[in-house]
């Protein structure tokens, strides 16, 4: 602990040279000040994760190295979104030496203020520290709605996401490696990182504005990790058809009745009767048979992604029995 644990510092940029300067520098001033006061090892390093951009992010990285070499990047072979881009980061931090990992926008919209306290927590033995954002404020009310909706929406589905919890977080090594061993290469962190267990704590933080540059979260890759985590976590949906095939069978079993009823007080055109039940009750038999069918596929899909079954967070050893020593 304190002065042994190397802290690596994991940063996405994608397209960020407007932004990299001032962030890297302020993230510099902080990783220093925390190795002098003895809060971290001298071995913590900062490392930029250049998810594919194409502007000059990359070469202000490698600029950033030579001049500290407490500064160190990746650079992935193209865009891979920001997800891949902190798994990747976290990974390489680990195999590099790295007791914890700390990942944040490159932007710095996270206060960066509130490392120390990611790092009391782990050090009060936590592998798992929440990043959890105190208001939407900074928010447009788009945004703000519809991220609300989405955890919400999550919950239903089963997913135990941490409400408002962003991308700003700690993990142990052990965290990540259990982390990477899920097999599946759509990856949705957030909702991961609840799974694996061990012990985790919480830290509040407010999130700025973007002091330079765009977002570089379009609305597509909004939309396309909402929906992977959807479908990366739940199988609903699936059984909302079974669901939707109860029901229309259901009708189908009131139109019957209605349509004999009619039938028998002889006030239908002939060949009615027969049509009608016909395509309500073919309707439900299809909808639940589809919906039977889905079930399997969404457990081949689950099976599928060949998810760890269990870690271990503490053993005992096993001792000697009782035998004693030679
Ligand atoms: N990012 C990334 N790959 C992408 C998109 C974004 O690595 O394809 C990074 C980006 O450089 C930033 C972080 O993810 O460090 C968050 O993105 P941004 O600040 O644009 O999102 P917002 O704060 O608007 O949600
Ligand atoms: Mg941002």
């Amino acid at each position: 602990m304190g002065k042994d644990t190397e802290l690596f510092i994991v940063l996405p940029c994608f397209n960020e040279e407007e932004i990299l300067p001032s962030s890297a520098g302020k993230m510099r001033d902080l990783l220093h000040r925390l190795v002098e006061a003895g809060t971290v090892g001298q071995g913590s390093r900062l490392l930029f994760v250049d998810d594919g951009s194409k502007d000059r992010t990359w070469e202000l990285i490698e600029e950033l190295h030579q001049t500290d070499p407490s500064c160190g990047g990746i650079r992935l072979s193209r865009n891979r979104g920001h997800q891949i881009a902190i798994f990747s980061g976290m990974t390489y931090a680990v195999e590099h030496g790295a007791d914890c990992v700390i990942t944040i926008d490159a932007d710095l919209q996270q206060d960066i203020r509130k490392i120390p306290e990611f790092l009391s927590r782990y050090e009060e033995g936590c592998d798992i520290v929440y990043g959890i954002r105190k208001s939407r404020d900074s928010d447009r009310f788009l945004k703000k709605t519809t991220a609300t909706a989405y955890y919400k929406l999550m919950h239903m589905l089963g997913c135990g996401l941490i409400e408002q919890s962003a991308d700003y977080r700690l993990l142990s090594a052990r965290a990540v490696k259990a982390l990477s061993s899920y097999g599946e290469s759509n990856l949705f962190i957030r909702g991961l990182v609840p799974e694996l267990g061990f012990k985790s704590g919480t830290v509040y933080f407010d999130v700025n504005e973007r002091e330079a540059g765009q977002s570089k979260y379009t609305v597509k890759k909004m939309l396309t990790l909402a929906f992977d985590g959807i479908t990366s976590f739940s199988i609903q949906p699936i059984r909302w058809v079974i669901g939707l095939g109860f029901f229309v069978f259901i009708i189908s079993v009131v139109m019957m009745i209605v349509t004999l009823i009619d039938h028998i007080r002889g006030v239908t055109v002939p060949g009615w009767s027969t049509l009608t039940i016909s395509i309500w009750f073919l309707g439900s038999v299809q909808l639940l048979s589809l919906g039977v069918i889905g079930e399997y596929v969404g457990r081949t899909y689950m099976e599928a992604k060949k998810r760890p079954r269990y870690f271990l967070s503490d053993e005992t050893g096993l001792g000697d029995g009782g035998r004693g020593h030679d």
